[in-house]
């Protein structure tokens, strides 16, 4: 269950509606969000919502029976929209385009990178500075020198920056620099980390681990949103499974369900999802037929050069010519 407040709720009131949930064996846990106040009820007993719902300082009551509650679309039937200022909104009429190097390589590197965005319009520009790397001896990021570096030239061409936290200590530094916290397969679930992204007002990109289910991912979100910060996207990025022939596979099926199951806008990463360059347009215009509200991924002006991840990198000719698909068939996809 979830009780959805008025702002203005006093604390009797409050305690009158927490007492309530205890009387009726039901546990409750209070989440203050940047947005609005909820009181998520756990329990089993049948009772009639109406007594709950007519008391004052209430706004909405939603039966949620799923184990997540706040991410869940039971109670909230819209879909989410994430605002980020200058008419960057994630989750609505337009696709969020997200493109650029597996990791940031230094000023010329951005430079060309910005430039190819802005000559294709896109609003979003993805690369790591803090590298999870399988060997600890293959490059690791430029840190938070090379984030100072790019937000300086992103912030100039009106380019967001999503970039990955990868522990709690970073979260503060990375602060002024970043729009979208980005949550690596390798951290889903690092729920310290998750719940100290809960504290800060800026989005959070949540993707979904390596051998991870859709639930599990949908947990990570809730992790984020009950610490108090309701600007979330989730991302498929191709899970763990027998088959070879492909670095992941790229779970389609999780955007229709994903989409079903949660109000949160979905982001599909091709890039990392197949790891072959050449299959990674018709992955990310399948995840567009599929229902994402964005796609993330890797681009380089020399790709074979990239210092990570070259191999599933489009060169930039590619990535124009995907971003020109992309919209085509997100249009007509938003038709049907
Ligand atoms: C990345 O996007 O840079 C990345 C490391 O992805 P993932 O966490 O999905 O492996
Ligand atoms: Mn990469």
């Amino acid at each position: 269950m979830i009780i959805q407040f008025e702002p203005d709720i006093t604390q009797d009131q409050l305690t009158e509606v927490e007492d309530h949930l205890a009387n009726l064996n039901y546990k409750s846990r209070l989440v203050k969000t940047q947005k609005g106040q909820y009181l998520i009820g756990i329990g089993k007993g049948a009772f009639d919502i109406r007594e709950i719902g007519y008391q004052p300082g209430i706004k909405d009551i939603h039966i949620v029976s799923d184990d997540y509650k706040l991410v869940s679309r039971k109670w909230k039937v819209g879909a989410t929209c994430i605002d980020l200022g200058d008419d960057a909104i994630i989750g609505g009429d337009e696709l969020a385009i997200m493109a650029g190097p597996c990791s940031i390589e230094g000023e010329e590197n951005i430079a060309n990178t910005i430039k190819h965005l802005s000559e294709n319009g896109i609003r979003y520009m993805r690369g790591g500075v803090f590298k999870p790397r399988s060997s600890p001896y293959s490059f690791r990021g430029m840190g938070i020198e090379g984030l100072k570096l790019w937000y300086e030239l992103a912030k100039a061409a009106g380019i967001k920056i999503v970039t990955e936290v990868m522990q709690v200590s970073q979260i503060e530094e990375m602060y002024d620099y970043v729009d979208i916290y980005q949550v690596g397969a390798r951290n889903t679930q690092n729920f310290n980390l998750l719940e100290e992204l809960g504290k800060v007002d800026k989005a959070v990109m949540i993707k979904r681990g390596i051998s991870g289910t859709i639930d599990e991912l949908l947990y990570s979100a809730e992790y984020v949103f009950s610490g108090g910060n309701e600007n979330l996207l989730l991302c498929e990025r191709g899970i763990r499974t027998y088959e070879k022939a492909s670095r992941n596979t790229l779970d389609l099926n999780a955007v229709p369900i994903l989409k079903e199951k949660s109000h949160l806008p979905v982001i599909v990463d091709p890039s990392h999802g197949i790891g072959i360059r050449d299959y990674v347009p018709p992955m990310a215009l399948a995840a567009v037929m599929a229902g994402a509200d964005g796609i993330i991924y890797e681009a380089h002006q020399k790709p074979n050069e990239a210092f990570s991840d070259g191999a599933q990198t489009l060169d930039y000719s590619q990535s124009a010519k995907l971003t020109h698909k992309l919209r085509q068939s997100f249009k007509l996809v938003k038709s049907w």
